[in-house]
């Protein structure tokens, strides 16, 4: 930017009007001090003479050039000075030794001043009207018509015409090519100039827009929310941070496609933009966020504005032949009550935004204080969890999973449990998340594995030797990649046959970076690991799946099970994953029975399995081996 800023001021003062009287001004300064003080020598020297009179009226006419000199006049002066300076030297030359005049030497120095301030034109007349004073003075000297004439009588005169025509040649041509030469880099500069200022322009616009959505972005934000601040203090209104996240995006690109999903985008950014004027501006942040600050008197404002957005978000997009649902989460920070710097706005506005009901459904809730609180609550639990594994803090529980025709036990689901001696129980659906966003969970699954292992290992040696244990993962343990090597050294080391082992993952795990996380489960599949979908129905229930990654077992998830004995819906959707599974030849297992009803209409459903309350909570190993022993299997 100062490279830029000083090549455009050089070009300002270089060839601006302005620059160009200056010069015609300094050098007039220069020429009249010559002068005078060459009148000053004469007056002194010789008196007052016809030179003597002939360089007061040079000053004086050069004082009025002087004067008259503007941006307007300021070629016309040029050439004007350079003239009178020319028909100056040649008189004083007439009057004084003709060609053997020391002002003669005023001839080259002339020809510059014609190349600084004016053009080719003046440069060229004068050049031959030098030569031309030149001849002419010789020949008045030869004739004997000059002052000096008789003292340098027996000087070859010609000759040194001659030469002096030559240097004036040379000089003219040397000083034109360099002057041509540096006016030429100049403007190949000025050029380069132009066209990097034009980049540096289109830069900083592009950086400071989303290509996509063509609404400004993050930078710009930044930049307008130092202003907006300002004026919220000048005026006593409230400003609000508004964010606004899609959650759905990554399943709409998978399941579409990324210019499905970039199309529904665009019609949500035309969408919002008719909310701008000058009290709102809506702006896109990162993929899935925009956020919008608005200027409102009062909180009812704000509110009002927010229920037009929920409105404006949850209407479905239609693109191409497809109808594209997003899911929006509202979010919003007052400022100044919820900060004063963007920082501080768009995480209160993003607590307010995870705080808000249930998942999908589109909804806006404003930051306050107990947010700040749990979120504080977070980072302390998050601190906690890092050690609960070096502490001991962590046990496993285990619910048995049971055959719905034999009423059998056919294995169990490991479940971890967190006794924190700060925080008291913790549940795993608090702290799994968080393990997974402090980069711990994968230490906490190697653990969950290991433990499993040796609790089933023992169970066989109890005699209960064809029981399996199914794992949950997640999908950050597919990130580090050695699950597989982990996986495998644990079996060996407990000497378990890996058939006894099966993971559970979720349908979301499975969209992430299907080729990345599918080489991974083909490897524990060769090793006869098998896998389950767990939660099954409340993902994408995406069929595809459960061929692609060979699954041999699919959980249906407990929002269904508990209520098919009085909702027809949920009876309908449970017997079709049942029916599909069947003809996949993939076992299921409903979770979450809690009583024998519901239990005995899945099995007549044909359900493989059950897991629940029914029969057992999780429960420590102590207590799943004297359930085992009470069941006598
Ligand atoms: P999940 O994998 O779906 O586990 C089943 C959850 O349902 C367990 O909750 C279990 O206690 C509960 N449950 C089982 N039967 C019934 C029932 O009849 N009624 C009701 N109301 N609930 C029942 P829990 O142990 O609190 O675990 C919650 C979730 O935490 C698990 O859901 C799983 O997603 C996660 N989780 C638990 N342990 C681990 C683990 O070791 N690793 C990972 N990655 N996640 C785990
Ligand atoms: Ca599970
Ligand atoms: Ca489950």
């Amino acid at each position: 930017m100062t490279v830029n800023y000083e090549a455009r001021r050089l070009s300002i003062t270089l060839f601006s009007p302005q620059a160009e009287v200056r010069r015609l001004r300094l050098t007039l300064k220069i020429l009249l001090t010559i002068l005078i003080l060459l009148l000053l020598n004469e007056l002194i020297f010789t008196g007052l003479s016809m030179l003597a009179l002939a360089m007061f009226s040079s000053i004086s006419l050069l004082v009025v050039f002087y004067f008259w000199a503007s941006p307007d006049t300021c070629s016309v002066i040029a050439g004007m000075v350079l003239w009178s300076i020319a028909v100056f030297i040649t008189y004083a030359c007439w009057l004084g030794n003709g060609i053997f005049d020391t002002i003669v030497f005023g001839f080259p120095c002339l020809l510059m001043l014609a190349i600084v301030l004016s053009g080719k034109l003046i440069f060229i007349s004068l050049f031959v009207y030098l030569v031309s004073a030149l001849c002419f003075l010789a020949f008045a000297h030869s004739q004997g018509f000059l002052a000096g004439a008789e003292l340098f009588a027996t000087l070859p005169m010609w000759g040194r015409v001659f030469s002096y025509i030559v240097l004036l040649t040379c000089f003219s041509v040397g000083v034109f090519f360099i002057f041509a030469d540096i006016r030429k880099r100049f403007k190949y500069i000025l050029q380069k100039n132009a066209a990097l200022e034009a980049a540096i322009g289109q830069l900083r616009r592009s950086s400071r827009f989303d290509q996509l959505t063509q609404l400004p972005n993050e930078n710009a934000c930044n930049i307008d929310l130092v202003e907006q601040l300002k004026q919220q203090k000048a005026s006593g209104h409230i400003l609000a941070f508004i964010t606004l996240n899609l959650g759905n995006l990554h399943s709409i690109r998978m399941n579409y496609s990324h210019s499905i999903c970039d199309e529904a985008l665009k019609l949500l950014a035309k969408n919002l933009l008719s909310f701008t004027n000058d009290k709102t501006v809506v702006y896109r942040f990162q993929q899935n966020e925009f956020v919008i600050l608005i200027h409102s008197i009062d909180y009812r404002g704000i509110r009002t504005f927010a229920d037009k957005m929920r409105h404006v978000c949850s209407q479905t997009y239609h693109v191409t032949d497809f109808d594209v649902a997003l899911q929006p989460s509202i979010g919003i920070a007052l400022a100044p009550f919820d900060g004063s710097t963007m920082a501080e706005l768009r995480h209160n506005s993003h607590l307010a935004m995870h705080a808000k009901g249930e998942a999908g459904k589109a909804d806006f809730s404003f930051f306050d204080q107990a947010m700040a609180e749990q979120e504080q609550q977070r980072l302390q639990l998050t601190k906690a969890l890092k050690n609960a594994i070096s502490n001991n803090e962590l046990i496993l529980h285990f619910q048995p999973k049971i055959d719905l025709t034999t009423e059998q036990i056919t294995g169990a689901e490991a479940l971890v449990r967190w006794i924190s001696p700060e925080h008291g129980f913790v549940p795993p659906t608090v702290f799994i998340p968080l393990a997974e966003q402090a980069g711990v969970i994968t230490d906490i699954t190697h653990w969950v594995i290991e433990q499993s292992v040796i609790a089933c290992k023992q169970w066989h040696e109890l005699g209960f030797n064809k029981l399996c244990i199914a794992v949950n993962l997640s999908a950050e343990d597919f990130k580090r990649g050695n699950l597989a090597t982990h996986t495998l050294s644990t079996l060996t080391k407990a000497s378990l046959p890996a058939h006894f082992l099966e993971l559970e993952l979720t349908e979301s795990m499975l969209m992430d970076d299907i080729n990345y996380i599918q080489k991974q489960i083909n490897e524990l599949r060769s090793f006869g690991i098998s896998f389950a979908i767990d939660d099954f129905g409340t993902g994408y229930s995406n069929l595809g799946y459960l061929t692609k990654f060979n699954v041999c077992t699919l959980k249906l998830d407990r929002s269904f099970v508990k209520n098919i004995c009085h909702s027809s819906n949920e009876l309908q959707i449970v017997k079709a994953i049942i029916g599909m599974s069947k003809s996949l030849s993939i076992t299921n297992v409903a979770e979450g029975i809690e009583d024998k009803a519901t239990a005995d209409m899945l099995a007549d459903l044909g359900c493989d399995m059950g897991q629940g309350y029914y029969w057992s909570k999780p429960v420590a190993q102590e207590d799943f081996i004297a359930l085992l022993k009470e069941k006598g299997q």
